[in-house]
């Protein structure tokens, strides 16, 4: 981001703009609208300037420009027709530190001015960085048909609310949560649709039945991240983002899909790297438990599925226990998700008719191996087995499936950070997967692929890299 974006109080304010013609007078309609009190210097003067004058609206120095004009100046607008002149006075302001725009030279300017959409008090303003204006104003345009044209109006009426909400609501989060069912629920779209009397009534019954009510019930909702990919999310999982309070994620879920969280939603990271102690299960449920006891909105957001080898059952039995109120967004877990963007179709009618889900770690990181799987199943020819955290055991996940009577020959393939722009894809066979992959530089996270299907991803790929094929001994 090249820019900082603020909103300048202008008013009263000593504003210069040097330029007296008519690019000067577009920012001059704009200036005058904040209240700042504006000088132009210019030795030609448009005459919708000189009305202006007349009218009061700003001061007039019919002149060449001179560096005395900038003492005492909060902000410059240059809108000259020479660049030489408009450039010398940039430097001038820039040694003064007075911020300074030069009308159509970004590089000479310290600020830009946006495009905007003024519904006062609302302000929307667009900026593509001084790349392109024609752009900006598009996306304006576009925003434009979107904002309904009463919504200052609104904001308005929204700010007289907030004074009654003060004396009758308890706290910031039961006020929030006040304002978004009027922003969001029939009174914002009474209003805006001309019937301000009807809002008003539909806003004091429910500040009224909000203020009488005991607290609101806090809840937790276990949100499924996806594998890495952020356009993976659920549009429910979305919302529940949007939605939160406060977050409690884990290490595995990407920054991107984080960065679609409510902006001051609290953000608690519970996540634990491989053979870490991190926040152990016990402590994550006692804080998701008092979180929601509070009265918070939680969201537990886990990478991939909550309920695939994600210890979500285990929370949720936790909450059950201390009768909070729970619901589930399921996620895309990264069997799916890497094998989609892996160009490996699980099942399919010549090659597997099953697919089973496996971890390599019966208890997860850290902790000691628990049951065996049913290696006999897995070695079994026509089915997939999908190995999570299945890596670090890799050796004695190949030895088992041999021992079980699969083939030497059998695809294997290792798919890491699937579905994100650093997804590898190792393919070779059971029995040369080991030595692939000393040769590979390959990032956790990443799934063991087992099953013929393997075999379809030289054809199938079509996302990310692949570090080496080398299926010639399952021919
Ligand atoms: N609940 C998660 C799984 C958590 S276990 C889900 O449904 O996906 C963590 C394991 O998931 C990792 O060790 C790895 O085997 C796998 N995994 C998670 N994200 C992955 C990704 N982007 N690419 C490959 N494997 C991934």
């Amino acid at each position: 981001m090249n820019y900082f974006p603020v909103f300048f109080d202008l008013s009263g304010q000593k504003v210069l703009v040097v330029g007296g013609g008519s690019v000067a007078l577009r920012k001059i309609s704009l200036l005058e609208r904040t209240g700042a009190s504006i000088t132009v210097v210019a030795p030609e003067i448009a005459p919708e300037l000189m009305a202006l004058e007349a009218a009061g609206t700003l001061k007039l120095a019919v002149r060449e420009f001179e560096p005395a004009d900038l003492d005492g100046v909060r902000l410059v607008i240059v809108a000259t027709s020479r660049r030489a002149v408009n450039r010398w006075i940039a430097n001038l302001s820039e040694s003064r530190n007075i911020p300074v725009n030069v009308v159509d030279d970004p590089e000479a300017s310290r600020f830009i001015v946006p495009a905007i959409i003024d519904r006062d008090p609302v302000l929307v303003a667009v900026s593509t960085g001084g790349t392109s204006p024609v752009l900006a104003r598009r996306l304006r345009e576009r925003l434009e048909a979107l904002i309904p044209a009463r919504i200052g109006e609104l904001a308005s009426w929204l700010k007289a609310l907030r004074r009654a909400t003060r004396e009758k609501l308890r706290d910031t989060d039961e006020r929030r949560r006040f304002f978004e069912a009027i922003v969001d629920g029939p009174a914002a779209q009474r209003f805006v649709d001309g019937d301000a009397q009807g809002a008003r009534r539909i806003a004091q019954q429910r500040l009224a039945t909000t203020s009488a009510a005991p607290r609101a019930a806090g809840d937790v909702t276990l949100v499924g991240a996806g594998p890495g990919d952020p356009e993976l999310l659920t549009l429910k999982a979305l919302r529940a983002l949007q939605d939160a309070d406060v977050i409690l994620y884990d290490r595995l879920v990407a920054p991107e899909v984080l960065d679609l969280a409510r902006r001051d939603a609290a953000r608690i990271c519970v996540g634990k790297a491989a053979g870490t102690a991190g926040t152990t299960q016990e402590e994550i449920n006692a804080l998701l438990v008092k979180l929601a006891n509070q009265g918070k909105r939680v969201v537990r957001l886990k990478g991939g599925d909550p309920f695939v080898f994600g210890r979500g059952g285990e929370e949720l039995q936790a909450l059950a226990k201390a009768q909070i109120n729970f619901s589930v967004v399921p996620g895309i877990t990264a069997a799916l998700g890497a094998a989609a963007y892996a160009g490996i179709p699980l099942t399919h009618r010549d090659f597997a008719h099953s697919v089973t889900f496996v971890t390599g770690h019966a208890q997860g990181h850290g902790e000691a191996p628990g049951p065996e799987p049913d290696w006999r199943t897995l070695a079994k020819p026509g089915a997939t087995a999908v190995f999570y955290m299945g890596l670090a055991r890799l050796d004695h996940i190949v030895e088992k499936l041999l021992q079980h009577g699969a083939a030497a020959t059998r695809p294997t393939g290792i798919i890491a950070q699937g579905t994100t722009a650093n997804q590898r894809v190792i393919t070779a066979t059971l029995a040369t997967i080991r030595e692939v992959l000393s040769g590979a530089n390959v990032e956790s996270p990443a799934l063991l692929i087992v099953g013929d299907v393997v075999a379809l991803h030289p054809t199938l790929a079509w996302f990310g890299t692949t570090v080496a094929v080398d299926l010639s001994r399952t021919a």
